[in-house]
C-alpha cells in the first residue's frame, strides 16, 4: 500500500532517515517493519517562528510493498527525417535551447545560431573577465552557449506558471543532468558548477536528433522581403535562408534592438529595473533568518526575498544567492554590471542579492530632460539626441540603462572595477573610507554611488534599505556592501508580437521570443516561451501538438 503523508521535523530529525522512519511510523501507525521505503514529494522550510524551525516535507510512504525508486520516464527525442521544416533559433540561451528541444519532439529540424563560443571555450573568457577585468563582447557572463542561463546560479523558480508547464521543464534539466531534488524542493537550485555539463547535454541531444548549433556565428542582419524575413545573414557573410525564425538573443543584445529599429521594424521602450547589488556575510543572513548565532549544519545556507514600497515606487531584492559570488555581467567594455551566482552547495561566505527599482518611461523621460536642462554630461551620447524628441524613443530605457553602467565604470576607475559603499554609508550619503573582504573578483572602488545612480534611484533605494533593515533586524550594517550596478534583471525593450499567432505584427515569420523581446524573466519562463513558440511555428505548419507529458 501506498500513503501520502504529511510529515514535519526538526533539521537534524528531517537529515536524519531513522527519525524520518520513526515520524512515518507516528503518522501511519504501522511498526517500522512495515514501512519499506518513502519518496519524498515535497520539501520545504518554515523558519518562521523563533522557538523553533520545521522542515515540512510531504511524501509517499510504501507500506508492507516494496518502495518504487522515483521513476520519471525520459522524454524520447526522436531523430529528424530528412525533410523536416527548419526553424532557424537565434540564440542558444535557455529560451533557444528549450525551443530547439521542443522542434525536435514536433518533428522540426532547429538551426541554432549563436554569437558566443561553446561551454568550455567560454569559460576561458570568463576568467580574463574575472581575473583582469577584460570584457570580450562576444563571450562573457551573457553570450554563449546556454546564454545567461550557463554560468547563472540556476534558480529554477518562477511565479509564471501560466506560460507553459513549469514540471516539463524541471524534468527535461533533471534528464540532462540535474539533480533529483529539483524535482521536490520547493525553491529548486542547480548551482553553477553543475549547469554547464547539462547546457552540453542538451547540445549533444539537439545535434544527435539531427539539429544544427552554430557557435560564434552573429546575426547582423536579414533580407525582408514584403512581410517576411527571406535570409538572416552572419557577420562571417553566411546568408541562411528561413522561413521562421525564433530571435531569442536575450536582453543584452544591444545591437539586436538597433538593427530592428534601424529596420523600422516596430520595438517599445518597456520599463525595467535597475539599482545595485547587496552583500552580506552569509552568517549575518543566516543569524537573521533562523534566528540563532550560528547556523544549524542540517540547514541550507538561508536567503530572503523583500519588497517595499517607497513613495509610490517599488524597491525590491531580486536573484538573492546565498553563499554566492557577484558576477561581472557586462558584455562590452566600459560599463559595469554585476548580477549574481552561487555553486550547487552554496558555500561561499557571502549572500549577495540584487536590490532594484522600477523604472517606468515617464520617470526616465523626465529624468533626462532634466539632467539634460542642467547641462549635465550624458555618458552616451545617444541619450541627448532621443531627449531633443517629444516622444519619449523605443531605445530611451536602453541608452538609460547604458548611460548609468557607463558611469558605473567610470566611478569604478578602469577595467570591471565595481563603484561600491558599505550599506549604512550609501544610505547617509557618506564616501566609505574602507571597504570590507567581498566576492566580487575584478575587485571593488569605493565610490560616491549616488553620482553614478539616477537621484530618484539612489532615494528609494536608501529608504528601501532602511526599511528592509526594520523587517529584518541586523540586515542593515555597514558590514554590509552595495555594488552598482544591478542593471539586467528585464529587458528594457520590448519587440511586439501578436498574442494568438505570436508572430510580430510587421514581420510574420518572425517570432520574438522570451526576455530579449520581454515575454521572459529568468531560465524557467525563458526556456517555457521557447517551447511555446515552437509549438505555435508546428501548429502553422499543420502539425497537431500531442500531450507530451
Ligand atoms: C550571473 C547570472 C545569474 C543568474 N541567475 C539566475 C537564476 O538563478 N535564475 C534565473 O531564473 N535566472 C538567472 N539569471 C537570468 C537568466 O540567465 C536569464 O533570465 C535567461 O538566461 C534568459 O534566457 P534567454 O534565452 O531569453 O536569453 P539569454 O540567456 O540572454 O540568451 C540569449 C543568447 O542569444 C545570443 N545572441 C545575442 N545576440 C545574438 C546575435 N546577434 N546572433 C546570435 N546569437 C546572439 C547570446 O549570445 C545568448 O547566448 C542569471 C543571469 C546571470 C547573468
Amino acid at each position: 500500500m501506498q500513503s501520502n503523508i504529511q510529515v514535519r521535523l526538526t533539521p537534524a530529525e528531517a537529515a536524519d532517515s531513522q527519525s524520518l522512519l520513526k515520524a512515518i511510523c507516528q503518522i501511519t501507525g504501522k511498526a517500522q517493519t512495515s514501512i519499506a521505503g518513502y519518496q519524498i514529494l515535497k520539501k520545504s522550510i518554515d523558519a518562521r517562528s523563533r522557538q523553533q524551525i520545521w522542515v515540512n516535507l510531504t511524501l509517499i510512504a510504501f507500506i508492507d510493498e516494496a518502495p518504487t525508486k522515483r521513476f520519471i520516464e525520459p522524454i524520447h527525442f526522436p531523430i529528424l527525417t530528412k525533410n523536416a521544416k527548419e526553424v532557424v533559433i537565434i540564440g542558444a540561451g535557455p529560451a533557444g535551447l528549450f525551443a530547439a528541444l521542443e522542434c525536435i519532439l514536433l518533428g522540426l529540424r532547429p538551426i541554432i545560431i549563436e554569437r558566443g563560443k561553446d561551454v568550455r571555450a567560454r569559460r576561458r573568457d570568463l576568467a580574463a573577465l574575472n581575473k583582469e577585468g577584460i570584457v570580450n563582447p562576444e563571450s562573457n557572463y551573457c553570450f554563449g552557449e546556454g546564454g545567461a542561463g550557463t554560468y547563472s546560479d540556476g534558480k529554477l523558480y518562477t511565479r509564471s506558471n501560466k506560460r507553459g508547464s513549469i514540471d516539463k521543464i524541471l524534468r527535461l534539466f533533471y534528464q540532462f543532468g540535474a539533480d533529483e531534488n529539483i524535482l521536490y524542493e520547493a525553491h529548486p537550485h542547480i548551482g553553477t558548477n553543475k549547469l554547464p555539463h547539462i547546457i552540453t547535454a542538451m547540445r549533444a541531444q539537439i545535434e544527435a536528433s539531427g539539429g544544427k548549433v552554430f557557435f560564434e556565428k552573429k546575426l547582423v542582419d536579414f533580407v525582408l522581403v514584403k512581410d517576411s524575413i527571406k535570409e538572416i545573414i552572419t557577420a562571417d557573410g553566411d546568408r541562411i535562408k528561413t522561413n521562421a525564425i525564433i530571435l531569442a538573443t536575450g536582453h543584452s543584445a544591444r545591437d539586436i534592438f538597433t538593427l530592428l529599429f534601424e529596420k523600422n521594424i516596430t520595438i517599445e521602450a518597456k520599463p525595467f529595473a535597475l539599482g545595485v547589488r547587496v552583500e552580506h556575510p552569509q552568517a549575518i543572513i543566516d543569524s537573521i533568518q533562523y534566528h540563532c548565532l550560528l547556523r544549524d549544519p542540517n540547514l541550507p545556507p538561508a536567503s530572503y526575498s523583500l519588497v517595499e514600497q517607497v513613495s509610490e515606487r517599488g524597491v525590491f531584492s531580486f536573484c538573492m544567492c546565498p553563499g554566492g559570488i557577484i558576477a561581472p555581467a557586462a558584455t562590452a567594455p566600459g560599463e559595469i554590471v554585476v548580477n549574481g551566482w552561487s555553486p550547487s552547495k552554496r558555500d561561499n561566505p557571502y549572500a549577495n542579492s540584487g536590490m532594484v527599482v522600477q523604472i517606468d518611461i515617464p520617470t526616465a523621460f523626465t529624468y533626462l530632460k532634466k539632467q539634460d536642462q542642467q547641462n549635465k554630461k550624458f555618458a552616451n551620447s545617444i541619450v541627448k539626441d532621443f531627449i531633443k524628441t517629444d516622444a519619449p524613443h523605443p531605445l530611451m530605457l536602453l541608452a538609460f540603462q547604458q548611460q548609468v553602467e557607463q558611469a558605473a565604470f567610470i566611478a569604478g576607475g578602469g577595467l570591471q572595477v565595481a563603484p561600491a559603499a558599505r550599506l549604512i554609508d550609501f544610505c547617509t550619503n557618506k564616501l566609505s573610507a574602507n571597504l570590507p573582504d567581498a566576492s566580487y573578483l575584478p575587485g571593488l572602488a569605493s565610490a560616491p554611488l549616488q553620482e553614478v545612480l539616477p537621484d530618484f534611484v539612489t532615494r528609494t533605494l536608501q529608504e528601501g534599505f532602511k526599511a528592509f533593515g526594520k523587517k529584518m533586524k541586523g540586515y542593515y550594517t555597514n558590514d554590509a556592501i552595495v555594488v552598482a550596478t544591478e542593471s539586467r534583471t528585464s529587458s528594457p525593450v520590448r519587440i511586439p508580437r501578436d498574442a494568438e499567432t505570436l508572430q510580430h505584427p510587421q514581420v510574420k515569420n518572425l517570432y520574438p521570443c522570451a526576455e530579449g523581446a520581454g515575454y521572459a524573466g529568468g531560465i524557467v519562463s525563458a526556456a517555457m516561451d521557447g517551447q511555446k513558440l515552437a509549438q505555435q511555428i508546428a501548429v502553422g505548419y499543420g502539425i497537431s501538438i500531442p500531450h507530451l507529458l
